[in-house]
């Protein structure tokens, strides 16, 4: 699995269509102060599905939109894809290419999607979970993520053992069976109530 390419729209400083196709092997994005390259990932993070304007160096997610130049007005949306090859299967989606999608109105709403199909958030969390991908992956090391990482607490410092082991998945879906068996039990016992009033 690698990154193919990315479509950016609107995204930040990127007012124009840009597309950026990157090869196997290391790539690195060189440029002058300001010109644009941490914008690029954070327009990655984003599309995988990050919800903290903050962690975007934003203070409110429609910061993230062009938000205009003396001579270009503000875009009313912006949008990011990803195109990522998958042809060894490492995603659980029977296609060799995945092409993931953010849009973000001004109005807050966002929009996602997995081969131009709308989806939930959720979907793209579950599609890269345990790929260290995601948008909490360790595959995206920003400034100073080594020294947080260092001096995170052992808990944290495990999430990201665990997500490096492929056992996050699991550990979702337990979660998700506890609830469901709490709710079950819940059931149970207003079942059982309402018959022992009934007798
Ligand atoms: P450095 O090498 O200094 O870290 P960089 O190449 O990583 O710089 P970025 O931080 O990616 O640069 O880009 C910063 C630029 O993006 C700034 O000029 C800022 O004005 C512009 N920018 C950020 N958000 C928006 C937005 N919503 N609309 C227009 N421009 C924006």
């Amino acid at each position: 699995m690698y990154l193919k390419k990315i479509e950016i729209y609107g995204f930040k400083s990127f007012a124009d269509k840009i597309e950026l196709e990157f090869d196997e092997g290391v790539t690195a994005v060189v440029g002058p102060n300001g010109s644009g390259k941490s914008n690029i990932a954070d327009a990655v993070r984003w599309v995988l599905g990050e919800q903290s304007a903050k962690n975007l160096r934003g203070s409110k997610m429609e910061d993230v939109i062009f938000a205009g130049t003396e001579k270009r007005k503000p875009l009313g949306y912006a949008e990011v894809s990803l195109v990522i090859d998958n042809s060894l299967g490492e995603l659980p989606i029977e296609y060799n290419e995945v092409r993931i999608t953010r849009r973000v109105f001004r109005s807050g709403e966002s929009e996602f999607y997995i081969n131009k199909s709308l989806c939930r958030l959720k979907d793209i969390h579950q599609l890269f979970m345990d790929t260290g991908l995601g948008k909490e992956g360790y595959s995206i090391v920003g400034q100073g993520k080594i020294d947080e990482i260092l001096s995170a607490s052992s808990e944290d410092r495990r999430y990201i053992f665990e997500e490096a082991a492929g056992i996050v998945k699991y550990k979702a879906r337990k979660i998700e069976a506890e609830k469901k068996l709490s709710r079950t039990e819940q059931n149970l016992l207003r079942i059982n109530d309402i018959i022992k009033e009934l007798e």
